[in-house]
């Protein structure tokens, strides 16, 4: 499994924290041991060289001993996290979208390695612009291997797409030039050109592909990389970056047998994003490269960096600490109650992602269920108040008619409104029980 070395490694990273309270630095000098051992041995050394990975580490560290604490995140989660950013800043952070020039066409020129799945990546990047309700042409330059041309015309024609030729006996750089001028009567949108690979790096590509580029003037020279490409990847990217200029590069073959390496190296080495994955043969299997996904994937750790996430989105939207306070007033109305009884909803659609959550473990998605439901349901209710009776819970404690108003207004019954008003004076007294202040927390009776 791709990445699953790199992987299996970090685990016994987190492994390493397990019941510790908080990150310390004395705790993470080993975990972070093992962070730096799993990232070499999973051949990323030879993209990433070792500079880059004690850059890697010393930021994960020092991020790591400074981070606070957040209710309900362990510390060995809240490391995986660290991890995880870092991760997605080495491979670039944001998505990187492709670029598009002011006037039609944009160029699109296809550079790489014979193999890596350029002439493929063609087609596709058409069928993927297409989509986007762009018109597209190919322009077959691959001039080398005879059958690259065939495969294109088929590839265009599977994908609706027309595709320039000019045989094998003309300049690449000349059937640059035709195809952009065809793309220009055609008026099209973008023309997206292949060209030709050779097995290895050698001057002749470069000198030729220097010659497509002056012809083109592309706005996207896009480098083709297969992920199983080795240690070499480093060099083939820097390599290429430097003698035609690349914008970018597009990383095949991800659904296969890689240590996925190249991922994290292309950013690094060059300066330039990958902007697109093939994952597949099929037409479709091209999409953006999110370095957050790609991340997670790496961690193979989804489910804990989506919880850690969501807990620092709840702590935030709802300042836990103002919100302890409003429960404990007398001032508790049924706004808060909603805030309330979302937060706690949201939470427990977390525990369906992890059963993680302190207290929240064992809870089953049949009783998220029942408690999104019965949320969806005092939610209508409370929505069928009037702003007065939300915040004054009191007005709907003292009056059937209301109460009545507001079953009809919602759908439900009027035991049910009763219910929830008795449940929020309830909310009231138990607070305030917990805190200790006993006074005033008699539950008003419902007068009928
Ligand atoms: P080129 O020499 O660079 O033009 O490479 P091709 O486009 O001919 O692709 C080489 C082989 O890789 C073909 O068999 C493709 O079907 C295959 N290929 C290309 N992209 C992918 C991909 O994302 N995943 C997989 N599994 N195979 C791919």
């Amino acid at each position: 499994e791709m990445f699953g070395q790199l992987t299996s490694g970090l685990e016994a990273a987190w492994n390493k924290l397990k019941g510790e309270e908080t990150l310390t630095k004395e705790n993470i000098v080993e975990p972070m041991r093992d962070i730096r051992r799993a990232l070499l041995e999973a051949d990323v050394s030879g993209f990433v060289s070792l500079p880059v990975v004690r850059r890697f580490v010393q930021a994960v560290s020092e991020q790591a001993v400074g981070v606070g604490l957040i209710r309900g995140v362990r510390p060995d989660q809240q490391l995986v996290k660290i991890v995880r950013d870092e991760l997605v800043k080495l491979m670039g952070g944001e998505v990187s979208e492709l670029v598009f020039a002011k006037s039609r066409p944009t160029v699109i020129l296809l550079a790489g390695l014979q193999g890596v799945g350029k002439t493929t990546v063609s087609a596709k990047l058409a069928n993927y612009l297409k989509k986007q309700g762009k018109s597209c042409m190919l322009v077959a330059g691959d001039v080398y291997r005879p059958a690259a041309i065939d495969q294109l015309v088929i590839l265009g024609e599977q994908v609706g797409v027309p595709v320039y030729t000019a045989g094998t006996e003309v300049k690449p750089s000349q059937i640059a030039k035709q195809g952009l001028e065809e793309a220009k009567k055609k008026n099209v949108d973008v023309v997206i050109v292949d060209t030709a690979g050779r097995l290895q790096i050698d001057k002749a590509m470069m000198d030729e592909l220097k010659d497509v580029k002056r012809v083109l003037n592309p706005t996207e020279v896009l480098l083709v990389v297969d992920a199983m490409t080795g240690q070499e990847a480093a060099a083939l990217v820097t390599t290429f970056n430097i003698e035609i200029g690349i914008t970018g590069a597009i990383l095949t073959k991800l659904d296969g047998d890689s240590r996925g390496g190249a991922a994290l190296s292309v950013k690094e080495v060059s300066g330039k994003p990958i902007k697109l994955v093939g994952r597949g043969e099929r037409m479709e299997d091209l999409e953006p490269f999110y370095p957050d996904r790609m991340a997670g994937r790496i961690l193979g750790m989804g489910d804990v960096l989506s919880f850690v996430e969501k807990a620092q989105e709840v702590m935030q939207q709802e300042d836990a600490e103002e919100m302890q306070k409003k429960i404990m007033s007398a001032n508790f109305d049924f706004n808060d109650f909603l805030k309330q009884t979302r937060t706690v909803a949201r939470m427990g659609s977390m525990s369906r992602v992890i059963g993680m959550i302190p207290g929240m473990g064992k809870i089953t998605p049949a009783q998220v269920r029942e408690a999104e439901k019965s949320l969806k349901i005092m939610e209508a209710m409370i929505e069928a108040m009037t702003p007065e009776e939300r915040e004054k819970p009191e007005l709907l404690a003292e009056s059937p008619v209301r109460r009545k108003r507001v079953a009809q207004d919602s759908g439900k019954t009027e035991q049910q409104v009763s219910q929830l008003v008795a449940q929020l004076f309830q909310m009231r007294v138990r607070m305030k029980n917990l805190m200790g202040v006993m006074e005033g927390g008699s539950l008003p009776a419902l007068s009928n």
